[in-house]
């Protein structure tokens, strides 16, 4: 017992980086399952077998603050500035996933990602990771668009689709 007082210091190992602002009410308890959707915890639901209904492989299941299940992509944790934004899983230490939405990943923080993002079975245009850019490009192509026949050029696009 020397003069240290070491309380209060976390133990490390799990994500903890959960930034919820102090005394703020949980805003998923109205909309879960909008939110559920909008995150991507979209099951397999138990007691469904936690596999990939597009590729058929394993996936680690998390519960979620939803009430809704994840399927994450097993073992793999990435930088979260890696990731894009709506993606980022964390796990909490009672084992219940959330999504870390699009809140800048604190620096050195690490996450995980959902199974679907590294899915074989679905093509990027289906899982349109970066959804923001995914809307600027539709934005842009349609100002393209827009240009080109106000000046009475016909020739398309070839990725306004
Ligand atoms: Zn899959």
């Amino acid at each position: 017992m020397g003069a240290h007082d070491d309380r209060g210091i976390p133990s490390s190992g799990t994500d903890e980086q959960r930034q919820r602002p102090p005394g703020a009410p949980r805003p998923w308890e109205n909309t879960d399952r909008a939110q559920a959707a909008l995150d991507g915890a979209t099951g397999p639901e138990p007691p469904s077998p936690p596999h990939c209904p597009h590729c058929g492989l394993a996936g680690e299941r998390r519960p979620t603050y939803t009430g809704q299940h994840v399927l994450l992509e097993p073992a793999l944790v990435l930088p979260a500035h890696l990731v894009p934004g709506g993606h980022r899983w964390h796990i909490d230490s009672n084992g219940v996933a959330w999504n870390g939405g699009f809140t800048e990943p604190l620096a050195g923080s690490r996450c995980r990602i959902p199974h679907q993002l590294a899915c074989p079975g679905l093509s990027l245009d289906e899982i349109r990771p970066w959804r923001w850019l995914s809307a600027v490009r539709e934005e842009n192509a349609r100002r393209a668009q827009r240009r080109a026949d106000e000046e009475g050029c016909p020739k398309a696009l070839p990725d306004a689709g």
